[in-house]
């Protein structure tokens, strides 16, 4: 088997296609050294090695230490020099490489050769004795700490690790010469450190460091190797799904030196600035260091060029004025990387005496906001095509682009005071209300205020939709905070269960601390933080760049994408986002919050209504209130679709608990207090969710669903009669037979003959249909689909009934599956594809072998994930409908899958 893979002097036996072999790192070093570009020679061990190392028992599998011995002289000729040699030794560094990379996760040794055989050839032949010993003591550094104690899987006590001990000395050598950086240790310093940094090696360690430069080799090849089943590197795979059996790669490299004095330095730099994705070469550079001190953070590093200055490196000179030479071929190799790549790339470079070198490049990790405008910039450079610019800002960025958000710089300097789930995106910054009274009032004034309780109900609407940010401390992703938030794009955080709240008395408990109304808070909805005081905020939406990205996405995307809206406001919104209907009207959602007072007060009649009379009464009152709401939305909808779901929820929701309210309602419908405790407690159910909802509504109450049927048709009739075109579509809830639906459509039938006849119109242009969220309805989807102009798959329920869990109780165990590993994801944030999409795919086959054009669409809250939107694209699905804040992610995310 080949085992080793050479690389430089102007070519390569890899190439950057070959990650999987090489690694990132070796097959990017191949890669740029094939492209001429100076990288010093060396040679990549495959990550099969790694593999078949651990199988083998830690053993190096047969043939690789004769292959690394024919590599490395091949690297001995290219550099004319010799690897343990007295006179002009080669030195290397073993630096680890997976496929995916894994920041920090596995190790590096550098300045591997020098030993007291080797040290007086490299001090002869470079005349700069105080850089060997600066070499030489990095080495013992680095080699004690990853070969002679992690490698060998020595666990220290805290604070006991060798390279804390040797950190501990070197400091303390310092400040008792009263140095301020390490480049003032003098040669002397440096050999006494070295000295003493091998006693005490040998005294913790009980081992000699090697003075060997072979078995140096040996010992940081073994390290790089171990390295990769390190407790670091194991639970980074963990959390980021890589596999074990991946491997990783060690590239062993000749050493290049940034610390031979001052024309010597090294650097990291993006092509592309990361944080803003402006087209600024942006990068950070020591003179006289190695590579480690840059991201060490030891000395305040200096800034590339003038124009990509921060607030720390201001005052220090930049590379760009230093050594314009430099600069300028860096710059170069910045342009022929891009070039090469089309894509922003994060580099590696040394500069050996006045010489450059490149020593590491990959895709650079960006922000949402640099993914969109390196996108859009890179295609007005031409350098990638339309379909490259949808893929490269995903749906996650997306949304960060879409809320303001706390800026991620200051976040990082506060402490997290308690975590929850990410319900709402974004960041919110405010005093803390306990009540929603108190959230309208600050809201009022003008005052930023983040509202806080317990868990939210539908009566605290007003305080949400008053409050710039919500927090609970209860509830999961489907809870009603949860569910309104998202809906509004609203900043939120849900079951923060740490947090000791009580309403009465107006504190928050946590981490031993109390928080009062009125005290600030920062919340981060897009990661589930909560941290006390202002965090300051960033807004990154206003960017016409997004416009145009997202037309670009709608270019390729064949499934098409539609809002949840429940009035005229957020009918708007949703069109705003570019959704191309409605999927989902809540018929019941007239009954919350702001103007609900009357039309909530006939429903409230009509329910507690016992004689159908009453309750034909209370339904005539209702019909205006839900006629004007429906046509107003499809006023606003300009002729796009809207579905309208007939009542839903069980009405005992709607029974009101205050004796006031009850009150009323009894001078209204003629009777006793204790008439209308007897009529709720009638209502009351012991599983309402599934109880007397959705069609069972209709099929108990018939002149319920005439009246919303009549609201629907005749809103429609007045619009055509005023030339306003609309296509209202008629859904159904929570059938489970074709009877059901049969049933429904023989009130509509007769319904439209009426309207028909009143409008005298021949006929009325609508659609019915039903939801598909039982799974008996799914099984028997060819029966269903055989009455039904579409179906529209309510995610919510058809999870909720196929697990058997409860969304709304789903809080009080969810996170034990998911901690223990038990489910992958919470199936309400993202569709079980695999028993829920089961039920999903029988229902679109069963459906589509009796009308194979049938529509469909899912208009669960799963319908606005990316994964989920990818899912329905597989499954043929017509469209998707979400939330509106939602809706431009479901574009991406549609075009994407298209792609
Ligand atoms: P990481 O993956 O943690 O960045 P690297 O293998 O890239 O680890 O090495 C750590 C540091 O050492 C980097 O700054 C790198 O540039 C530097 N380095 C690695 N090999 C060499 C070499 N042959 N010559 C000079 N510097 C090197
Ligand atoms: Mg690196
Ligand atoms: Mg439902």
């Amino acid at each position: 088997k080949k085992y080793v893979y050479s690389f430089g002097a102007g070519k390569s036996e890899g190439d950057g296609s070959m990650k999987e072999l090489l690694g990132g790192k070796g097959a990017n070093l191949a890669e740029m050294a094939s492209l001429g570009l100076p990288v010093p020679p060396g040679f990549t061990i495959t990550t099969e090695c790694c593999v078949d190392y651990f199988r083998n028992g830690s053993e190096l599998p047969a043939g690789v230490e004769k292959q690394v011995k024919t590599a490395l002289a091949k690297v001995e000729k290219a550099m004319g020099m010799k690897f343990g040699d007295a006179k002009n030794p080669l030195l290397v560094s073993c630096r680890s490489g997976a496929r995916s990379s894994m920041p920090g996760m596995m190790e590096t040794v550098l300045n591997v050769g020098l030993s007291t055989k080797t040290i007086p050839g490299l001090i002869a032949k470079t005349g700069n004795e105080r850089f060997v010993y600066d070499a030489y003591r990095r080495l013992i550094m680095m080699y004690s700490d990853v070969v002679m104690e992690k490698a060998e899987g020595i666990e220290p006590a805290e604070g006991k690790a060798i390279r804390r001990q040797l950190d501990g000395m070197m400091e303390e050598l310092k400040e008792k010469r009263g140095y301020a950086s390490d480049t003032d240790l003098t040669v002397d310093d440096l050999k006494l450190l070295c000295d003493q940094f091998k006693i005490q090696i040998r005294k913790t360690l009980k081992k000699e460091f090697p003075d060997d430069a072979m078995a140096q080799l040996w010992g940081g090849v073994g390290a790089v190797l171990k390295s990769w089943n390190g407790k670091k590197a194991v639970s980074y795979r963990r959390i980021e799904g890589i596999p074990d059996e991946w491997g990783t790669a060690v590239n062993v490299q000749s050493m290049v030196f940034g610390n031979m004095g001052d024309t010597s330095a090294t650097g990291v730099a993006f092509t592309r600035d990361p944080a803003t994705g402006d087209n600024k070469f942006y990068g950070e550079w020591l003179v006289n260091a190695q590579g480690e001190d840059v991201v060490a953070g030891t000395r305040t590093p200096n800034p590339l060029n003038n124009d990509t200055r921060n607030e720390q490196n201001k005052a220090l000179k930049s590379m760009e004025e230093l050594y314009p030479e430099l600069y300028r071929q860096l710059f170069d190799i910045r342009c022929k990387l891009e070039a090469h790549y089309h894509d922003m790339l994060d580099i590696e470079f040394t500069i050996q005496e006045g010489k450059l070198f490149m020593l590491q490049c990959r895709v650079g990790k960006r922000t949402g906001t640099a993914a969109l405008n390196m996108a859009m910039d890179m295609l007005g450079e031409k350098m990638i095509d339309e379909k490259t610019a949808v893929m490269r800002v995903s749906p996650a960025q997306l949304d960060e682009l879409l809320h303001p958000i706390l800026d991620p710089k200051a976040e990082k300097k506060f402490e997290v005071i308690a975590k929850g789930l990410p319900a709402g995106p974004g960041g919110a910054v405010g005093r803390i209300v306990f009540n929603s009274e108190e959230a309208v009032a600050a809201a009022k004034k003008g005052e930023s205020v983040i509202m806080v309780r317990e868990e939210t109900n539908p009566e605290d609407v007003e305080g949400m939709r008053a409050a710039t940010g919500i927090l609970t401390a209860r509830g999961g992703m489907t809870s009603h905070a949860a569910l309104v938030c998202r809906g509004w794009g609203k900043c939120c955080i849900v079951g923060a269960g740490a947090l000791e709240i009580s309403e009465a008395a107006h504190t928050m408990k946590v981490g031993g601390k109390v928080y009062k109304a009125g005290d600030v808070i920062s919340i981060n909805g897009t990661r589930g933080y909560v941290y006390a005081g202002a965090v300051a905020m960033m807004d990154s939406s206003e960017n016409p760049k997004l416009q145009h990205f997202m037309k670009l996405a709608d270019k390729f995307r064949k499934l098409g994408v539609r809002a949840n809206a429940d009035n005229p406001a957020d009918a708007e919104t949703a069109r705003r986002f570019g959704a191309e209907g409605i999927g989902l009207f809540r018929t019941e959602h007239m009954f919350y919050g702001k103007n609900s007072e009357k039309p909530l007060f006939a429903l409230r009649k009509m329910i507690l209504s016992t004689t159908v009379e009453e309750r034909v009464k209370a339904v005539k009152e209702l019909f205006t209130f839900v006629k004007k709401d429906i046509k107003n939305t499809l006023t606003a909808m300009e002729g796009l679709p809207v579905t309208f779901r007939l009542l839903d929820p069980p009405l005992h929701e709607f029974v009101p608990s205050a004796k006031e309210a009850r009150q009323e309602l009894a001078r209204a419908l003629g009777i006793r207090l204790a008439d209308i405790a007897k009529r709720a407690e009638g209502l009351h159910e012991t599983n309402p969710m599934m109880g007397h909802r959705g069609v069972r509504l209709g099929i108990t109450y018939p002149e319920v669903s005439e009246m919303q049927m009549r609201a629907i048709l005749e809103a429609a009739a007045e619009l055509e009669r005023d030339g306003v075109k609309c296509k209202p579509e008629i859904m159904i809830p929570v059938t489970c037979d074709v009877a059901e639906i049969k049933f429904q459509k023989g009130l509509l039938a007769k319904v439209a003959a009426e309207v028909a006849k009143k409008f005298k119109l021949e006929k009325l242009d609508y659609l019915v249909g039903t939801m598909i969220e039982i799974p008996r309805a799914a099984l028997l989807a060819d029966e269903m689909a055989a009455e039904a102009d579409f179906f529209s798959f309510g995610t919510n329920d058809l999870t909720q009934m196929t697990f058997g869990f409860s969304r709304d109780d789903i809080g009080g165990f969810l996170g034990d599956y998911l901690d223990k590993k038990l489910l992958a994801a919470d199936p309400f944030q993202t569709i079980d594809q695999k028993g829920v999409g089961k039920l999903i795919d029988i229902a679109v086959k069963g459906g589509r072998s009796v009308k194979p054009k049938l529509k469909i669409g899912i208009c669960g809250e799963q319908g606005g994930e990316a994964k989920s939107v990818e899912f329905c694209h597989r499954e043929g699905l017509n469209y998707v409908s979400c939330s509106p804040f939602r809706v431009p992610i479901a574009r991406l995310a549609a075009a994407q899958a298209a792609i």
